[in-house]
């Protein structure tokens, strides 16, 4: 297929012109907040420049900060009329160093440092971290590793109470950097007390997705999906995976994860030797395809972007075999939280993947992505629809839909052209902006099926998805039928 169909806006040109607007391009991007980006203007231009979900690392920042820029968000994003997601992502059981007052510090190569539980402020030579079992977990000779990994350590020494680490590779180092110990059980609880006070913040203040860190097994999401329906609150939740065990479980992650999952190839490329991780990632996205569930490929996409205002030509490859191994959306860390360019990393996301748009295996995709077995009405429904988009030539997959389940399950097959996900619901729509492909409007609908099959007719128009006398496609599921999606419309615009 190399027919493209893009309505609405011409794309940015190279120059960075900035007329991109998020509606052309089916990649969603996903930028993370942070001091870098949470003031009122930066957040705007980051909008303005494509940003469809932001991130809430609740590792990082307060509940204050976060309240503050949640509310921003909602303010610029309705002021511009363009709508954005924010997925608020839960610490889990991850080990992290203390506070660094000072900013950064340059932790040296060769030198000696010493962890230590006790909780005073950190230095190039003083590494706190709040976990009592650290003398206790530690031995001579084992490999600790700091910030992602940017950082090696190796114990030279336990008092018993403190450990000593000669600096195998150095770099900076700031608070609440993360600290991993592959092979070694932190014995730490998958979902904390702190964790579930997270999902209620989290509730109370209509976050759209949730993400779970450092999930093992499916069983992992079961604390924060019975505090949700506790709180009954259907805040979809996003497994992170970044464990080699739930790379192994991944089917089972995948289907309990009510929002998808995320590779998370920060804390796997320390959990899994670093060879492992373009395979793990290839495999972790075909597996949500396959089971028609949302996928983020994260970290480091752009990583010399923190501090450069032009990205490597491995980063735009990276992100572009992201694409091409079908994720939904790409995410920005750093970049966006602490980085110098956060609005020019947006853009160049944007620009990466409305280049890489124009030769994906979309014909490829309708026929094999999601699993070919076992289909339900739903799937074979929207297959069908999909299939029609090319052989007719349609030019917009209209989809009217309450929860945005319909749209969602037309998306994991791919079509080339948009779907227009119209619903009457902001927080539907909010959603839906995680998923690749889905252009969603809210718009109030009748629910009289012939009136809505012309209303949905109008709306393609009225959005500039197709033009009079174009044909389309209308996929909708009647809820009396509880087939789920279960219509399929060929509909020529009045
Ligand atoms: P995770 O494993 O959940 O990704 P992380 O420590 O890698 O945790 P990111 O969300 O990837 O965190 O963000 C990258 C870095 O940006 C953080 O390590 C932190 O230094 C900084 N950062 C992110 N959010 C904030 C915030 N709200 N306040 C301060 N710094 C932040
Ligand atoms: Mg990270
Ligand atoms: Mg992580």
């Amino acid at each position: 297929m190399t027919i493209l169909h893009s309505p609405g806006r011409p794309a940015c040109d190279d120059a960075g012109v900035n007329q991109t607007h998020s509606e052309t391009r089916r990649t969603k991007i996903v930028a993370t907040v942070g001091p870098a980006s949470w003031d009122p203007p930066v957040l705007e231009q980051m909008i303005i420049a494509g940003v469809d979900v932001f991130r809430l690392n609740f590792s990082h920042g307060d509940g204050p900060t976060h309240v503050r820029v949640i509310k921003d968000i909602r303010e610029i994003s309705e002021r511009l009329d363009l709508e954005v997601g924010i997925l608020g992502d839960l610490p889990g059981p991850k080990l992290r160093v203390g506070d660094y007052p000072q900013g950064v510090v340059d932790i040296v190569h060769g030198s000696t440092v010493t962890i230590t539980p006790d909780d005073v402020p950190g230095t190039e030579t003083l590494i706190p971290v709040d976990w009592p079992e650290l003398s206790g977990s530690l031995k001579v000779e084992d490999t600790v590793y700091l910030a992602d990994g940017s950082i090696r350590l190796r114990v030279i020494g336990n008092d018993g109470r403190v450990v000593q680490c000669e600096v195998e590779v150095g770099g900076p180092l700031s608070s609440h950097k993360g600290m991993n110990l592959p092979g070694v059980e932190a014995g730490l609880d998958s979902v904390s007390e702190d964790d579930l006070r997270w999902v209620e913040f989290a509730v109370a203040n209509q976050i759209d997705y949730l993400a779970v860190s450092f999930v093992r097994k499916a069983d992992d999401l079961d604390p924060v999906l019975d505090k949700l329906s506790e709180l009954k609150s259907d805040i979809p939740i996003i497994a992170k995976i970044e464990k080699p065990q739930a790379a192994d479980a991944v089917e089972d992650i995948v289907e309990k994860a009510t929002g998808g999952i995320m590779v998370a190839r920060g804390d796997l490329g320390i959990e899994v030797p670093l060879s492992k991780v373009p395979v793990l990632q290839k495999s972790l996205i075909r597996a949500a395809g396959q089971a028609g569930k949302t996928v983020i490929t994260a970290t480091q996409m752009l990583a010399s972007m923190v501090s450069a205002k032009r990205p490597t030509r491995a980063e735009v490859t990276d992100v572009a075999t992201a694409i091409y191994d079908g994720t939904d959306a790409i995410m920005l860390s750093e970049e966006t939280a602490v980085g110098d360019y956060p609005v020019e990393a947006v853009k160049v996301m944007d620009q990466i993947a409305r280049g890489t748009e124009t030769d994906l295996p979309y014909w490829d995709w309708v026929l094999n992505r999601v699993r070919q077995d076992e289909m339900d009405v739903s799937d074979s429904v929207t297959q069908s629809a999909v299939i029609a988009a090319y052989r007719l030539n349609l030019q917009a997959i209209v989809v009217p839909t309450a929860s945005g389940r319909t749209a969602k399950v037309v998306a994991a097959h791919r079509p080339q052209v948009p779907v227009l996900a119209v619903t009457h619901s902001v927080r539907t729509q909010r959603q839906l902006k995680l998923i690749f492909g889905v252009r969603p409007v809210v718009n109030d609908q009748t629910t009289e099926i012939r009136n809505l099959l012309y209303e949905c007719a109008d709306d393609a128009v009225t959005y500039g998805a197709a033009a009079s006398g174009d044909l389309i496609a209308i996929v909708a599921g009647l809820s009396d039928m509880q087939l789920g999606t279960n219509l399929f419309e060929v509909h020529r615009v009045p």
